[in-house]
């Protein structure tokens, strides 16, 4: 492989050693709106910002003008609107501001109705059966509320609208549209819960940092592997002689292709605003992690999009790919995308951070308690919102959190938890015990803050201070699946915690002593998914699913499953996130991406097994069949080639069982083809086809432990994940 790789070290040159220069640069940030907008302008859109108002066309217009000046002050040419469809990817249609007027004239032009709505050629995106039985049409929608910016890669600028993805009949065909309804029901459901506590608070909002692990190749050891290129991961692969068992990657330094890849990157993600802040390796070899300062959760999920945008272009420019996949090489550590989460209110109080006096401290409790009830009533939903083929790698494969939702909260909060169990009497609660009982409380969660050694790494949900800390989310998902069901659950409990309250109060009963005596009722109901020990250990899965009867889904299509519960529709559908057809659309969607990656990745087999390692594996037999007939014609004996015989014999019986399977995998490939029907299909790509592929792979992988390195025509594990 040497000849063909580049391993030039791109340098890069900063702007300037102080990112606060250029720092935001090709946003059109508020701030630059409001020097190029009118005033009235300027209000109109703060007011559809902060109410979801539309905006008038007439305004449209001016936003629009200024928007183009801007951008094309700053050497745009094009302007797109940018959105997340269902594929996972994000996704762009460029047009010019040039518009051609008559031969050989023309001018630049943008107005506010091309900058509100557009008509993306959209039959080509995922739509679950919504737009093919209705409307072949989609549009876009612009979302004020996620600031407009210039993507500078490649060879031109252009200026990127965000918005949303609707059908014409007005179903959602992305993330963004429902990820936004959840924030606006969280809100609702927080504010009067907040008010319990604090009659300030008038808005809440759901806070999002999220940690993006990645591995880096070199781009033509990537290009060499149809796998990686086509499917994201290897599909065959020797485990390297040395991986990650000496740990020695983790923090280390950092080879300098990939530095100057991630200073490209970095500068790039500076421009549009991402906050990064931390960058170091991984538990991997050729496994990196980058992660940003937290951000209201729809601007953060813009922004990782966004980084994964801009960190494949870049990657590109040095000659490098960047790999998002879960698992791109069996046997070494997969990558996930931590979501942290919290939620923060408009007088500047993180709701998950534990409070200075006895009274912050019961609302601290009160949204603690009710997201971890929210985590037991709605695992399944919880487990399904991180479901996909890739992540099916991960998810319990010893290494990630195992595919049981449970929640670890440490020794402290537990023990706080365990006193309100014991003390609040579920019937009636004495004042003088309460007023006693919140202060021990206060003097107990002081100390938890300190104590940030209490970590644990190995739970699906990880209460890390002030925040959980969503670990089980895919590397390569968009962050918005997670998060859209994590804020819809919550406010969900939230209703109906405030409903309970509120029915106690009036039925007499003191506030603090309600609220008591309804946490306490939650803590007992939900603690069976509290778990403090190793996530990774057999005995865990066992006490999990015999013990608690915690469910461990362990495979896509029966997560996908939870979305056709009445349950689901509960959620949802009665809290209008999606409505019933988008719902069931969505599920349909999932259950077709799934079989399509898995039929994809049985394809690739064929293509690795008939011309790859089967012509090597053939050819390296003939020379050992040639030197065997040479060595007999010059009239040695057995002795002399009983060795090559062996060998030519072992490779004829890994040949064989190759092709065997190769071939059933093929059969069922084909029955599960003749399937119509989006679920079952699913489910027969899990059962019968991706079964196969383990016992394809063992023989693969022995033939390329025993032929010659320069006969093995694809990329070794030792090279690409060891980037020089
Ligand atoms: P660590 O958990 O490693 O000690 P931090 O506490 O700084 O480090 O946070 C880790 C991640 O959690 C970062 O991406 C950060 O932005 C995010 N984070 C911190 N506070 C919040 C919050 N209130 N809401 C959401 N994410 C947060
Ligand atoms: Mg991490």
């Amino acid at each position: 492989m040497d000849q063909v790789l580049n391993r030039k070290v791109i340098e890069v040159k900063l702007p300037s050693n102080r990112i606060s220069e250029y720092y935001g640069s090709n946003v059109f940030s508020e701030e630059i709106m409001r020097k190029h907008l009118s005033e009235e302008a300027y209000f109109s859109v703060k007011t559809s910002i902060l109410q979801g108002q539309k905006i008038d066309r007439k305004i449209a217009d001016q936003v629009a003008a200024s928007m183009k000046s801007w951008a094309m002050g700053k050497g745009a040419t094009h302007y797109t609107h940018w959105f997340q469809p269902l594929t996972g990817a994000t996704a762009e249609k460029h047009d010019s501001f040039f518009t051609p007027s008559g031969p050989a004239v023309g001018m630049e032009t943008f107005s506010g109705g091309a900058l509100v709505q557009q008509e993306p050629d959209a039959s080509s995106f995922p739509s679950g059966g919504i737009r093919s039985t209705f409307e072949a049409r989609g549009y876009t929608a612009w979302d004020p509320s996620s600031p407009a910016f210039i993507m500078e890669l490649g060879s031109g600028k252009t200026l990127c609208i965000p918005t949303i993805f609707v059908s014409y009949t007005g179903e959602a065909l992305d993330y963004k549209a429902p990820l936004l309804k959840s924030l606006h029901l969280l809100d609702q459901a927080a504010v009067p819960v907040c008010q319990y506590f604090d009659k300030n608070v008038n808005k809440v909002s759901a806070t999002l940092g999220w940690e993006q692990e990645y591995f880096v190749v070199d781009e033509a050891l990537f290009i060499n592997r149809p796998d990686l290129s086509i499917c994201g991961r290897t599909l065959v692969g020797h485990y390297p002689a040395k991986g990650q068992q000496l740990e020695d990657h983790y923090f280390g330094t950092i080879p300098e292709r990939v530095f100057n890849f991630m200073i490209d990157f970095e500068m790039e993600s500076h421009k549009l605003g991402i906050p990064l802040r931390t960058r170091h390796n991984e538990v991997a070899p050729g496994q990196f992690e980058c992660a940003p300062m937290f951000e209201e959760a729809s601007i953060a999920v813009d922004h990782n999009c966004l980084l994964m945008d801009v960190m494949e272009k870049v990657a590109k420019h040095h000659k490098l790919r960047v790999l998002f996949h879960e698992k791109p090489f069996a046997g070494v550590n997969g990558s996930g995308k931590h979501n942290n989460w919290s939620m923060g209110t408009d007088t500047g109080k993180n709701l998950l951070s534990p409070g200075k006096t006895p009274r912050t401290n019961l609302q601290f409790l009160t949204f603690f308690i009710n997201t971890i009830k929210a985590v037991h009533d709605q695992a399944d939903l919880l487990r399904a919102s991180i479901a996909s083929a890739n992540n099916d790698h991960r998810l319990g494969a010893n290494e990630a959190p195992p595919a049981i939702i449970s929640a670890f909260i440490g020794t402290a909060l537990r023990s706080v938890l365990d006193e309100i169990e014991n003390r609040v009497d579920p019937n009636s609660f004495d004042d003088s015990d309460k007023t006693e009982l919140r202060l021990d409380i206060h003097n107990k969660i002081p100390d938890l803050m300190l104590d940030n050694t209490d970590r644990n790494r190995t739970s699906p949900f990880a209460f890390t201070g002030n925040k959980f800390e969503f670990r089980a989310v895919g590397s390569s998902a968009n962050c918005s699946k997670a998060m859209t069901t994590l804020n819809t659950i919550v406010a969900a409990q939230l209703i109906a915690f405030r409903e309970e309250i509120d029915a106690l109060i009036k039925g007499g009963e003191n506030k603090d002593g309600a609220i008591l005596r309804v946490l306490r009722r939650y803590i007992s109901e939900s603690k069976n998914i509290l778990f403090e020990g190793d996530n990774y250990s057999e005995e865990w899965a066992k006490e999990a699913t015999e013990n608690r009867g915690l469910k461990n889904v362990k495979t896509t299509p029966e997560a996908i499953d939870f979305y056709g519960t009445e349950n689901a529709k509960n959620i949802f559908v009665k809290n209008k996130i999606l409505t019933e057809r988008e719902l069931h659309a969505r599920q349909e969607i999932e259950f077709e991406e799934y079989a399509k990656k898995i039929q994809i990745e049985a394809r690739i087999y064929g293509e690795l097994v008939y011309n790859y390692v089967l012509p090597a594996a053939v050819d390296y037999q003939n020379n050992l069949l040639d030197n065997v007939m040479k060595l007999k014609a010059v009239g040695l004996n057995e002795d002399h080639y009983k060795e090559q015989i062996d060998l030519a014999t072992t490779i004829t019986l890994h040949l064989n069982h190759l092709r065997a399977a190769l071939e059933r995998m093929v059969e069922e490939r084909k029955r599960a083809n003749r399937i119509h029907d989006a679920r079952e299909k699913a489910y027969a790509y899990c059962n019968n086809v991706k079964t196969l592929f383990d016992e394809i792979r063992e023989h693969a992988d022995m033939l390329e432990r025993y032929l010659p390195d320069n006969k093995w025509p694809l990329a070794k594990y030792r090279e690409l994940l060891f980037v020089k």
